[in-house]
């Protein structure tokens, strides 16, 4: 199986025109890369939802911070191409750094308030990266739909509110998260984990399944809720980055009685060297299935 690569922008704009000029409606799904089951899960859900699929894989420079891990990303571009032609997809752009970021370039795209509380605060200026490179590839692809995963909730809501703002022609997919086996989310980084650090990252599903289940149980006072977690996180030896509960709307402080799907779980902690996180909404997200610790 083969799958046509772009790596030009016009070309790929033109690509994408012609498609939806058959008459096809458009799915896309932007991803950096290093393709797992959770980025197949997208691409599953784009063709389902429309008639051609495309896909790109360019790892963003302008969304990661100096000393992060933009070096050592994962890059199997075989590998990631074959995950694509087996999902179906018709096109793949893999732009380099130059294609998409042109000499003199001065506009920027940000979205407040959305952005100031966890990744905001903790990796400034990751949203203004991650806004620029969606708003660009939505502009070059025009996709009737674009797919993006529940694991990056804030980038989810960040780009539903860009999208918005903007008035862009494109309807967000969202995905739930995918999780492996032993319950932690699927993510490109996981590539880092030692299988003694997979252990001790298996923390984080496990906190939010016990604050799940205290929540099935009856439990609806946020500080509860918020402790049933950050129990199970401080016992063990990860470094926690941020565990809040937060509305799950706008991600802002919550202080009510959780209803369902009016409130989430988010964490971001660091396992080694590997910065992981994850998020659970009460009632709405399946609770990860987890061995107890
Ligand atoms: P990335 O390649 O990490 O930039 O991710 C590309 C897209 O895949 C984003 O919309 C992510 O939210 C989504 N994604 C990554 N991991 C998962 C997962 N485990 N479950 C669902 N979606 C995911």
């Amino acid at each position: 199986m083969s799958v046509e690569v772009c790596t030009r922008a016009e070309e790929f704009r033109l690509r994408c025109r012609q498609l939806r000029e058959e008459g096809r409606s458009l799915g896309f799904v932007p991803t950096m890369g290093a393709l797992h089951v959770g980025h197949r899960a997208l691409m599953k859900t784009a063709r389902q939802r429309c008639d051609a699929l495309a896909v790109s894989i360019f790892v963003n420079p302008t969304q990661f911070s100096p000393g992060e891990d933009f070096d050592r990303y994962p890059r199997p571009l075989e590998e990631d191409l074959s995950a694509c032609a087996e999902e179906g997809a018709r096109l793949v752009f893999v732009p380099d750094t130059g294609e998409m970021y042109s000499r003199g370039a001065a506009t920027k795209v940000s979205v407040s308030g959305l952005t100031e509380r966890l990744c905001g605060a903790s990796r400034p200026g990751h949203f203004d990266g991650v806004a620029l490179v969606v708003t660009k590839l939505l502009s070059l692809a025009g996709p009737c739909r674009a797919v993006f995963g529940r694991k990056d909730y804030q980038q989810l809501q960040v780009i539903r509110r860009l999208v918005a703002d903007l008035m862009l022609p494109t309807e967000i997919v969202e995905q739930p998260i995918e999780r492996d086996a032993d319950g932690l989310a699927t993510s490109s980084r996981n590539r880092y984990l030692s299988a003694a650090e997979r252990r001790v990252a298996l923390a984080i599903p496990r906190a939010l399944a016990t604050a799940a289940r205290v929540f099935e149980q009856g439990e609806r006072d946020p500080a509860a809720l918020l402790a049933a977690a950050g129990t199970v996180l401080g016992a063990g030896p990860l470094r926690l980055e941020y565990l809040e509960l937060l509305g799950a709307l706008d991600l802002s402080p919550w202080a009510q009685p959780v209803a369902s799907g009016a409130a989430g779980l988010f964490v971001a902690a660091r396992c080694g060297a590997t910065r992981l996180i994850d998020n659970f909404v009460f009632g709405v997200d399946e609770p990860p299935r987890v061995e107890p610790g």
